[in-house]
């Protein structure tokens, strides 16, 4: 069945209409291979495999041209409708109700992909393919532990000779209204577990143990404060959060033999995630020597520190004209050039980073994960608009550039 690929109602629709929930394909990749196929896409959908997760199914389309290659980015996958009975509308059956589109997915972010798609089929009716190459790199697992997803697909498509001189990744972006904020770069997260080791004993013979409680407020306190930077000129001030705490006690009358913290740090681009590592170690290593809350002892705190594996990397995207580019067809739509913003928690520009310059925008952010997600209709209009003008303009600047 051929769909009217044009309307991003039409094409969010079938897509909402897709279960695809964290691992599950769902249909919502097969329903993109038959919208993109009569436009000329190539479509492959490798499925990659890991140890202890899901194997993940994920799709490639490439509607080759002689020119610059644009990479539209996203994920079909999204996370559990959560209490189902809670929803006023059944959360995949994409019902509107007073210009609102609900569903799952609604704008994270399948909207963003089906205002993509009619923005493209839009673009195409009016001038035929455009002057290069065009690729969609969309992945099932984004939501999930994103092993089997865009890493392996970049990997997989770069191994194979793909090259692209842009991205734009279509995860909501919007605050409040649409035109409000592109993010240009995203912070790092670096996570770990600090574990101290102390002497198990009776707590009214405080001398013949060690109470790894004392040492932990003191090393928490060496992380907490004081703050590791006060922002750039890109980015908000780094921050470290510890969120959980555990000590194995046993009884009113011993004092434990170990307490442990792990902390998440979300950090701008003062630091990468060696030198973040070195100056976390250097504060713990100066507040173990500190005998501050542990006055009968002359020992230094005994700590180890577990980094959780594949931190996240900070990024800023330095092309001008990219950013130029897509903030004047948000312009050109909305009337107000969007904020260049690098907030928020990471996402697969994370990984696009490494291949090309990568950029974010998409719909409005407030309902995602949320029970009843929806999406005005008007946004999804007015995001094609965006997406249609983004195109003829950025191949216009690329081709330009080139020659
Ligand atoms: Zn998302």
């Amino acid at each position: 069945m051929t769909q009217n690929t044009t309307d991003p109602i039409a094409v969010l629709r079938t897509l909402i209409q897709c279960p695809s929930v964290t691992p599950d394909e769902g249909g919502a990749l097969s329903a993109l291979t038959d919208m993109l196929s009569p436009m000329g896409f190539s479509i492959e959908r490798p499925v990659f495999s890991d140890e202890d997760t899901p194997d993940i199914e994920n799709l490639y389309a490439l509607l080759s041209g002689n020119g610059p290659h644009l990479m539209f980015a996203g994920h079909t996958d999204v996370v559990p409708v959560g209490d189902e009975a809670a929803w006023t509308n059944p959360p995949f059956s994409a019902a509107i109700k007073d210009g609102m589109m609900y569903g799952r997915g609604a704008v994270d972010m399948k909207g963003g992909i089906a205002c993509f798609v009619a923005a493209l089929a839009r673009y195409v009716e009016k001038h035929g393919n455009p002057s290069g190459s065009i690729s969609f790199l969309i992945t099932g697992d984004e939501e999930g532990p994103a092993i089997n997803g865009s890493k392996k697909l970049l990997e997989w498509a770069a191994a194979k000779g793909e090259t692209w001189d842009g991205c734009i990744l279509g995860e909501p972006t919007n605050p409040d209204t649409m035109g409000d904020m592109m993010k240009i770069g995203r912070r790092g997260s670096l996570s770990g577990t600090l574990r101290i080791n102390g002497t198990q004993g009776h707590t009214a013979y405080p001398h013949l143990a060690d109470n790894p409680t004392r040492s932990l407020v003191s090393l928490l306190d060496a992380l907490l404060y004081p703050a590791f930077d006060e922002g750039t000129e890109n980015f908000q001030p780094s921050n470290i959060e510890v969120n959980m705490l555990d000590v194995v006690g046993g009884a009113i009358n011993v004092i434990p033999a170990k307490a442990s913290a792990v902390f998440n740090i979300r950090f701008n681009d003062t630091w990468n995630v060696d030198t973040l590592k070195a100056e976390i170690e250097r504060r713990l290593n100066a507040a173990a020597k500190d005998r501050k809350l542990r006055p009968t002892k002359n020992n230094d705190t005994v700590f180890d520190i577990e980094w959780r594996e594949q931190p996240s990397h900070v990024f800023l995207t330095r092309d001008d004209a990219l950013i130029d580019t897509l903030g004047k067809s948000v312009e050109k739509i909305t009337g107000r050039f969007p904020e260049q913003s690098t907030t928020g928690g990471t996402s697969d520009a994370r990984f696009i980073k490494d291949y090309c310059p990568v950029i974010e925008f998409g719909l409005v952010g407030q309902t995602m994960h949320k029970v009843d997600e929806c999406v005005a209709v008007d946004d999804l209009e007015t995001l094609t608009r965006i997406y249609e003008q983004f195109i003829g303009d950025w191949f216009l600047a690329a081709t330009s550039k080139a020659t």
